[in-house]
C-alpha cells in the first residue's frame, strides 16, 4: 500500500493545489512552519500548531472536538513524525482526507500505514489502512538549511529502516526492491555528500519498510529513546549490532555510513537485564526479525552496544 498520490521534487509543495478550508497540523516552531506555509502559497486555512512530540490520544480527541462543525475539507500534516501521526489518527477518526508533508526527511512516515500515539504515557506503534495519506508531498526545497545533527539522525533512521525492512520476515520481492534502492540512494547521498538525494531515499525507504517492517535494530533502540537519545542516533549502534547478529548483507555498509556520520557510542542508565525485559515484549519488531531472538541474545547485543563500541 502507498498513498494514492505521491508528488516528489523541488517545488512539489509550492505547486500542489491545497483544498480551501484545510486544517494545517504542525508543531510549535513558527520559524519553521511559517516559511513552509509561505512557500506552499496556501490560502484560506486553519492552523493547529500545538502538536508536541509523542502525541497523546487525549490531545488528538481534543483537536477533533475543537474543529467539529467547521467543515474542514482536508488535514495537512506538516512537520516531523508527530505532526503526521496526529494527522493520520485524526483522518481515521473523521474520514477527512489527509495530505502529509514531511519537513525533516528521514522517517518516510508520509508513505506508511503506521502511527505512533501515546496511551497512558506509553508510546504505541499502531498500524491501520486508514492511516494512509491521500496525498504525500515530498519537497527537498528547505533541505540545505537543515542542521547537520538533524540531517544525520534522519539519514540514519531512513538507512536503518531500508536495511531492516530488507531483512524482515514480512519482506517480499516488491518491498525488497524499494528497500534496496533506498539503501543505495541514501548510502550514495551520505558517503559522497550529495544531501539532495536523502529525501528521495527516505521516501523509497518508507514504501519499502512500510509494507514489511523494521526488526531487531529498532526493537533495541527504544530503551535508548526512552532515556532521551534521538531515534536516528540510537539506531546507529543498535542497527549495526542487529545487522551483525542477523548476518545481514548490509552490516558492513551500514557501519561504514555510521562511521562517516561520526556517531558516538551509546550509554544506558538501566541495567542490561532491565532493558532486555523492556525489549522482549516488542513482538511487532522481534517476530519479524529474520532470526529468532532470545532474551540472552538481547543482553549480548546491548552489551556489545554499550561496552564494545560497535562502530569501530
Ligand atoms: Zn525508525
Amino acid at each position: 500500500m502507498m498513498p494514492r498520490k505521491i508528488v516528489y521534487g523541488t517545488n512539489a509543495a509550492s505547486q500542489f493545489q491545497y483544498p480551501e478550508n484545510s486544517l494545517v497540523i504542525t508543531t510549535t516552531t513558527p520559524d519553521i512552519y511559517e516559511k513552509w506555509l509561505n512557500y506552499m502559497g496556501i490560502k484560506k486555512y486553519e492552523i493547529y500548531d500545538k502538536v508536541t512530540p509523542d502525541p497523546a490520544i487525549e490531545k488528538i480527541q481534543e483537536i477533533k472536538e475543537k474543529y467539529e462543525g467547521k467543515e474542514i475539507s482536508a488535514y495537512i500534516g506538516l512537520g516531523g513524525g508527530s505532526s503526521m501521526d496526529v494527522c493520520k489518527y485524526l483522518g481515521k477518526l473523521t474520514g477527512i482526507p489527509k495530505i502529509l508533508i514531511p519537513t525533516t526527511f528521514g522517517t518516510g512516515a508520509e508513505m506508511t500505514t503506521y502511527a505512533v500515539v501515546s496511551f497512558n504515557h506509553k508510546k504505541k506503534l499502531l498500524q491501520d489502512e486508514a492511516f494512509l495519506a491521500d496525498a504525500a508531498v515530498v519537497d527537498p526545497y528547505f533541505l540545505p538549511g537543515t542542521p547537520f545533527n538533524i540531517m544525520r539522525n534522519s539519514a540514519c533512521d531512513a538507512l536503518a529502516q531500508a536495511s531492516e525492512g530488507y531483512d524482515s520476515k514480512l519482506a517480499n520481492p516488491f518491498t525488497k526492491l524499494f528497500c534496496k534502492e533506498a539503501f543505495e540512494i541514501l548510502e550514495d547521498g551520505i558517503m559522497n555528500e550529495k544531501q539532495e538525494l536523502l529525501p528521495y531515499g527516505a521516501m523509497l525507504s518508507g514504501i519499502g519498510f512500510g509494507n514489511s517492517s523494521t526488526t531487531l535494530g529498532h526493537a533495541l533502540s527504544y530503551v535508548f529513546s526512552n532515556e532521551g537519545v534521538p531515534h536516528g542516533y540510537s539506531l546507529s549502534s543498535c542497527t549495526t549490532v542487529a545487522h551483525k547478529f542477523n548476518k545481514s548483507i548490509y552490516y558492513e555498509r551500514f557501519k561504514q555510513v555510521c562511521q562517516k556520520l561520526k556517531f558516538e557510542p551509546l550509554k544506558l542508565k538501566q541495567s542490561l537485564d532491565e532493558a532486555a525485559d523492556v525489549i522482549m515484549p516488542d513482538r511487532g519488531h522481534l517476530d519479524n526479525n529474520p532470526i529468532e531472538v532470545t532474551k540472552q541474545d538481547i543482553v549480548n547485543c546491548l552489551d556489545e552496544i554499550i561496552n564494545k563500541n560497535p562502530m569501530q
